[in-house]
Parts: structure tokens; sequence; C-alpha cells
């Protein structure tokens, strides 16, 4: 198991007081290192390269990201600066590298442990504090020698950016549970199951506000059948943490400990499936400290296959 991070994620550094800030991943990291002993986050030292990061998303957005001079917002809420690029290419790295290394064989489970999140980040936008799609980046990747891929996004928001990336193909089964109507308004309905040959290979489970630890295994159970039928060759995940009680965006119910249960389900799934093969990658979180400790129940079942239950 590998779970890997870069202190320059750091450089992208919207202004004080925005929730996203470096600490959800350097705090995350200590309390990591604390809990499992020191190494326990690897340092994984890879920029993505403009090409790369055009595999995913409009070479004109990509562009626009290489060239920017002044700080500017890409949204409302979407913060983006020269020394952000420096950011946002280590955490395209590292998403890479994890997944490079599960396709040769060389680890089954990683956790990109990275910021800003990615999965609200469309073909040619940020939105949502995102800015590159770091889990598409990765599932890219992985499709040039896999067919059959399920993406699992647990974050409280909805992945519309992930969504739209495989919504038309088959060789991704997108699967969303997340707080209704909450980000972005009016996205991720139900009703939308994917378009043309991807018809079907969406699967949005919208829960309403104050759900819990029983709504979200009540969502997994449904999960399972569709799984059941696609087999996929490798299991990823969108890892929020917003949808944990007292988070500052979710109006969620989920404790710690119920991220580490989930996980622990996903893992048995992939044992079923694919080799035990998952990666996962860290999407929001606004919390500090439940990011920590949610992270951790997560990291302890990536390492240990079970989630610590004796508290
Ligand atoms: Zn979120």
């Amino acid at each position: 198991m590998l779970c890997a991070s870069h202190a320059l994620l750091a450089n992208h550094r919207p202004p004080p007081g925005h929730p996203e800030h470096p600490h959800r991943v350097t705090w995350a990291g200590e309390a990591l290192e604390q809990r499992f002993g020191k190494g326990t986050v690897s340092v994984i030292d890879r920029r993505a390269t403009e090409a790369e990061l055009c595999s995913v998303h409009d070479p004109a957005y990509i562009a626009q990201l290489f060239s920017v001079q002044d700080d500017m917002y890409l949204d409302r809420e979407t913060f983006f600066s020269q020394a952000s690029l420096e950011g946002i290419r280590r955490a395209g790295g590292i998403c890479l590298e994890l997944m490079e290394r599960i396709l040769a064989g060389k680890e089954d489970k990683t956790f990109a442990l990275i910021r800003p999140p990615g999965h609200h980040a469309g073909y040619s936008y940020g939105l949502g504090y995102c800015v590159i799609n770091n889990l598409a980046l990765a599932v890219k990747t992985a499709l040039q020698t896999l067919r059959r891929i399920a993406v699992i996004d647990w974050d409280v928001h909805h992945g519309n950016g992930t969504q739209e990336l495989f919504e038309e193909t088959d060789k991704v089964f997108f699967i969303d549970i997340h707080q209704e109507n909450l980000f972005p308004p009016k996205s991720g309905g139900a009703d939308e199951r994917g378009r043309n040959v991807g018809k079907g290979f969406t699967l949005n489970l919208p829960l309403p506000p104050g759900s819990g630890r029983t709504q979200y295994f009540d969502a997994l159970d449904a999960i399972y059948p569709a799984l059941q039928s696609y087999r996929p060759e490798l299991i990823c995940v969108s890892a929020g943490f917003d949808a944990v009680s007292g988070d500052l965006e979710g109006n969620m119910e989920l404790r710690p400990r119920d991220f580490g249960e989930m996980t622990s389900r996903i893992c048995a799934w992939a044992d079923i499936f694919c080799g035990g093969k998952v990666f996962m990658t860290l999407e929001g979180g606004y919390r500090v400290e439940s990011v920590s400790e949610s992270l951790s129940e997560c990291i302890a079942v990536l390492r240990h296959g079970k989630p610590n239950l004796s508290e």
C-alpha cells in the first residue's frame, strides 16, 4: 500500500480564509505519520506535463493555466496563480505515478494525498476549488490498458467534472453518492445515467441532507449488483471527507470510522473483481481535524485490511 504526497502542493495557496488551504493535506499527513509511523506518507517527485494534462482537459484551458501571470479566479471561488501551477502539476504527477505503479503490478492499493480537489473540473473549466481533474488524469492513463474501470465518488458534492469526462464511454462506470442539490446546483440527479455508448454507465445516488451511516451503506448495497455485472478491472475512489458530521460545507452525519468501513467494503469488492486493486485520491473535506481522522481510518484499512473498530 502506498500513500503519497509532496510539500510543493502547498504552492497552490488561495487567500487567507479560503476553505481549501494547504493545511488540509499537511495536517492530515502529519496525523498519519503520528499514528502509523514515519515514512507512512511517501514523497513522489513528479510533475504532470502539459501534454499529460491535455489528455484530460482542453489544450486551450491548459495553455491558459500555464501562461497565467496574475492571481485570478477560474470561477467565483476557484483561485489560481502562477505559483499554483507547480502545486497542480505535482498533484497530477502523484496521481499518474501511483496509477502507473498499480498498472505495473508494483502496488495494489494507493492513496493520493493531494490538493486542490479535482472532481468538479471538467474538460475546459475549473470549478468549485478544482483546477485539474486529478482522478480523471489517472483513469485516462489506465484506459490505455484497461477496458472496465469503476469510479466511486463519495465526496458530499456531486463529481460533475468526472461524470462529464466519462459519461459517453462504457469503459468507465461512474458512481456518485452525494448530498442532493448541494453543488453544483441541479447536478447529479438519479436521472443522469450517461449518454450514447455510456448510457447506463453513470449511477447517481443523491441522498437527503442529514444522511449518515445507514443511508450510505444502503447506497453501497445498491451499487454492488451493478458492479457485479460490470466486473471492473480496477476500482478508483474520489475520497472526499466533507460528508463527515460537522464539515463546513456538507450537511451529512458520517463519522470518521464510517469512512474506514466504506473503504473496507470497497476493498472487499476489489478482492472479488480485480485482484484487490484500489486507487484512491483526496477530494474535499474542509474541517481539517475531521479530514485527518477520516483519512486515517481509510489508510488503516488500506494498510491492514480492516477498520479500527476497537472504540
Ligand atoms: Zn466536496
